[in-house]
């Protein structure tokens, strides 16, 4: 059987969230609720009254940056703008995201919207000269069975994600500092279906530029940190397992950026390993983690890679 059969890939169905709001307006405009929708303390979508209309805002309620997409529709009320948008809140930002105002009096309007979210800056500049610790013990190596480009399932917003063949059990360590700010470890079934995702035990961590490292298909309470917690390049975070949608023990690492909707993009980085820096992870390479100051410094950037 082929390689590519066992492995498996991300989904990130989970991090989806999506809630649907109508509300109907005879005469009188009538709003039911100023805080209209929060989810897991992270985000709100507020609507209140206003003089022209319905204002809708964004809340984050959490200390990370989040990004969301939004998309209204609406009967006889109208935005200036356009009816979807794409925007990043900084940790604890509120604003508006547009007002709907009545297009003719006496008409009943209606207007419902939708909306995705996930962590990290869409508008993150990632320096691309850091260089990352590959997410094991220093002196340990794993197999890559998918590097950047892998055509399983490594494509698209995965392109530059890779998957470690690593028994289950197998600490995890961060791969570059940063704040943890979401952990799965609750869930304990690995398969190979639609929906399997929603099985996945990870830990996403945000790093100072708004970009994010994650760590999928961990064991069963195998997050080693909290929400909230600082971690460091280096440090044992996790146990790798086999949740979510996958057929094969390993851990799926990536740095994302996030784009619309709730998804992210994943983003080529550089490692350190005992043999040098790669560009780029390989499937069918085995690389030896090794502590980042034994690694090639980085050719520009240093002041950002000693502060990361
Ligand atoms: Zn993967």
């Amino acid at each position: 059987m082929a390689e590519t059969d066992f492995f498996s890939r991300i989904p990130r169905q989970f991090l989806r969230t999506v809630a649907t709001v109508v509300l109907t307006i005879s005469g009188l405009l009538v709003v039911s609720q100023a805080r209209a929708g929060c989810e897991l303390d992270v985000i709100c979508i507020n609507e209140e009254k206003s003089r022209n209309g319905i204002l809708l805002q964004a809340e984050n309620l959490s200390p990370f940056p989040i990004t969301y997409t939004l998309r209204v529709r609406a009967r006889n009320m109208s935005s200036a703008g356009p009816e979807t948008v794409t925007r990043t809140l900084a940790a604890l930002e509120s604003h508006e995201i547009m007002t709907l105002t009545r297009s003719r009096k006496n008409v009943v309007t209606k207007y419902r919207y939708n909306y995705d979210w996930t962590f990290g800056d869409r508008d993150a500049i990632h320096d691309d000269n850091y260089v990352y610790r590959l997410p094991y013990e220093s002196g340990k190596s794993y197999r890559v069975i998918q590097g950047y480009g892998s055509r399983f399932s490594h494509t698209g917003l995965e392109q530059f994600a890779t998957d470690f063949r690593m028994s289950e059990g197998t600490p995890v360590h961060a791969a570059r500092d940063g704040v943890v700010a979401k952990i799965e470890e609750s869930n304990s079934l690995g398969c190979w279906r639609d929906g399997c995702g929603a099985h996945a035990n990870y830990v996403v961590v945000v790093h100072n530029d708004g970009t994010t490292g994650e760590y999928y298909h961990l064991q069963q309470n195998g997050a080693l940190v909290d929400v909230g917690e600082r971690v460091f390049a280096g440090q044992k975070i996790a146990l790798s397992g086999n949740t979510g949608h996958t057929t094969i023990p390993h851990l799926h690492f990536a740095v994302y950026r996030a784009v619309d909707w709730g998804n992210t993009q994943s983003i080529a980085v550089r490692f350190a390993t005992a043999d040098g820096l790669i560009e780029r992870t390989r499937r069918g390479g085995r690389y030896q983690a090794t502590p980042i100051r034994q690694a090639s410094r980085p050719t520009t950037s240093t002041r950002n890679y000693l502060s990361n």
